[in-house]
């Protein structure tokens, strides 16, 4: 999609520390980090947010998951632990409507999240 910096992130032609890519999925570190470890996880297809997703999604879904899960492991913080979310709309602060995941990790979090 035009103007859409993740979609943009994901074709190369804004630079960003990418720590994962396959077709599907890209995983780059982001810019203002809220944990030793903040990683986006984000589809190479644009998806406006969570609310967007259809059950044509949900091989995406696990696929977003499961890197996840292993990049926290590969990167050494899945025995202590992690956080992985998404924000969608206002309340949640969403600043990027392409649809990301958070995954953070390397401190203890807070629960219920502020
Ligand atoms: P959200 O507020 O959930 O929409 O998350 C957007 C995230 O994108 C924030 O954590 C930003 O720090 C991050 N971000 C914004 N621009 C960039 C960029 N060019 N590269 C990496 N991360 C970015
Ligand atoms: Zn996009």
């Amino acid at each position: 999609m035009d103007n859409c910096l993740f979609c943009k992130i994901a074709e190369g032609q804004i630079p960003s520390k990418i720590v994962y890519q396959d077709e599907d999925v890209v995983a780059f570190e982001d810019t203002n980090p809220q944990a030793p470890y903040h990683i986006l996880l984000i589809p190479r297809r644009h998806i406006t947010s969570m609310a967007d997703l259809t059950e044509e999604d949900g091989t995406l879904l696990v696929r977003l998951f499961m890197v996840a899960a292993k990049l926290a492991h590969k990167l050494g913080f899945d025995e202590s632990g992690y956080r992985f979310v998404t924000n969608v709309g206002p309340d949640a602060g969403q600043s990027v409507f392409h649809l990301h995941f958070h995954l953070l990790g390397g401190r203890k979090f807070t629960w219920p999240p502020g």
